[in-house]
């Protein structure tokens, strides 16, 4: 069958009757295909992670539905990836009349074009084959969308010069639906389309009525129309017309990935991280996603607009590329990131979100410190619960300090961590080999002492240079200098600073 594939209305006729060639509506394409996937127990979208209990079954039961549908969810939720994976359910190709804007059944053109060729030409006529990819047809909706963009629009100089009345449809120029015409057509962000679009859309699934200029024209389109909505703008009431809303037979609702498991695996796919020789540690992974959960839940972060899985995505990115920065200066080979570069890479995080009054007020990049903070303090107790902490906690409340910065290289910061005792042993513990490479080293004691800033079992300074959890002390307010509690010299690794203050 494929080695003789149809080339003319003629072939085409005989293979459909034989059952060689398939002709369906789309909606019943779709649901066959749909169908023979889950006999066969394929993968139904690959690529998306995270959703096979909650969304995915959903979708299918709209497809066998026969519906057209929507999805509601907050910005980065994956939405539009899916309406695209959809194209995956459609034919490989179908046959179309060759040339046809609106991509014409050849045994039953809707555009008068083809109807007159067909009539002329009969089974002669010529037949295109058209692809899976060819049939999707996407529109992010905006307020000053028209519909000449989606519906169509009457050519008037195709008309004086054809000698055409206005009125017939040969004088017709194809928006946006029509073309999407034996396809999917999706519409993104749904409510920002205008009351009278909308109208038009509505009259189009319900009738196959197409209005132009006041021109009534009868075009019974074959269209899957599939739509993704924020529900804080689907639900505000006026923003969809009703009559629209009863013909979308399913509301499905997308959410953020309920596991950071599943988080971190979405990001992994996404991010672009394949550069040369990289590792990046599990508990860096896990600190970056954890970064995504916690924005989701902190009060200082507008709900409504969401935290989109791009910001781990960004977010992962950058990191590396701070890690991949230190190690170009280091001259080093191996790029680890570590858990300081988290905080390098505020530039992908503050601009991922919208503050609420109370954020305003703290300002986007602390906001975004301490968010980091709670992520790595979360990671490093599941790292570290029964681990003992004390040795190197006891260290720095003896008066011990240590500088650290984000460009040191991995054989210097080791140096640096000796003298603390009982780091290196703790960094092992997060289970790194013994025989790791110097920068995986470095980056898991950078995590044992980041972990315990979380933790506030350490503290420091901006420049990381960590010290006891103990506020330093400072002269009184009587101007009187305050007696330290012990005046023995410390280790002061790599510091500025001679003596503890
Ligand atoms: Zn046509």
């Amino acid at each position: 069958m494929a080695s003789a594939r149809p080339s003319t209305l003629g072939e085409l006729r005989a293979a459909v009757d034989g059952g060689r060639v398939k002709r369906r509506p789309v909606r019943d394409e779709v649901r066959e295909n749909l169908v023979t996937r889950l006999r066969a127990g394929q993968a139904l979208f690959p690529g998306i992670i995270g959703y096979d209990d909650t969304v995915v079954p959903q979708i299918v039961n709209a497809i066998l539905s026969r519906h057209n549908f929507i999805l509601l969810g907050l910005r980065g939720q994956a939405k539009s990836r899916i309406l695209r994976a959809l194209t995956g359910l459609l034919d490989d190709e179908i046959a179309v009349v060759p040339g046809c804007e609106i991509h014409d059944d050849p045994q039953a053109p809707l555009c008068a074009g083809c109807r007159a060729r067909v009539k002329a030409e009969g089974d002669a006529l010529p037949i295109r084959w058209l692809s899976r990819d060819e049939r999707y047809v996407e529109k992010l909706a905006t307020p000053d969308v028209t519909i000449a963009d989606m519906i169509g629009d009457v050519d008037p100089i195709r008309a004086a010069r054809s000698g055409l009345d206005l009125a017939d449809e040969l004088t017709m120029h194809y928006g946006l639906v029509p073309r999407a015409n034996r396809g999917i057509f999706a519409i993104n962000e749904l409510p920002d389309l205008a009351g009278k679009i909308q109208v038009g859309l509505f009259n189009i699934l319900q009738e196959g009525d197409v209005q132009i200029k006041g021109y009534p024209i009868r075009l019974p389109l074959d269209v899957l129309m599939v739509f993704s909505a924020n529900p804080e703008d689907y639900t505000a009431r006026g923003k969809i017309i009703t009559p629209l809303k009863d013909r979308i037979g399913s509301e499905i609702r997308t959410h953020y990935p309920a596991t950071r498991s599943a988080a971190m695996a979405i990001t992994a796919q996404e991010a672009w991280l394949q550069r040369g020789d990289v590792v990046i540690p599990e508990f860096v992974r896990e600190a970056i996603e954890e970064v995504a959960f916690q924005a989701r839940a902190d009060q200082k972060i507008d709900k409504r607009s969401g935290v989109s899985q791009r910001l781990p995505i960004s977010l992962i990115e950058n990191v590396l590329s701070n890690a991949e920065r230190r190690a170009l200066l280091a001259g080093e080979t191996t790029v680890v990131p570590r858990i300081t570069d988290i905080y390098a890479a505020l530039p992908a995080i503050t601009g991922k979100f919208e503050l609420e009054y109370e954020g305003e007020l703290r300002g986007a990049d602390n906001v975004a410190r301490d968010i980091i903070r709670g992520a790595v303090g979360n990671v490093f107790t599941g790292y570290y619960a029964n681990a003992d902490l004390r040795q190197v906690t006891e260290w720095f409340d003896l008066g011990g300090n240590l500088q650290i910065d984000d460009t040191l290289s991995a054989d210097e910061l080791m140096t640096r961590a000796r003298d603390v005792q009982g780091l290196r042993e703790l960094a092992f513990e997060s289970g790194i080999d013994r025989k790791a490479p110097p920068p995986l080293v470095a980056s898991a004691i950078d995590f044992v002492l980041e972990g315990l800033y979380a933790q506030k079992k350490n503290s420091r300074s901006d420049e990381f240079q960590y010290q006891s959890a103990e506020p330093p002390r400072r002269p009184s307010p009587r101007g009187v200098q305050t007696e330290p509690t012990f005046e023995r010299e410390m280790p002061n690794v790599g510091g500025k600073k001679k003596y503890y203050n």
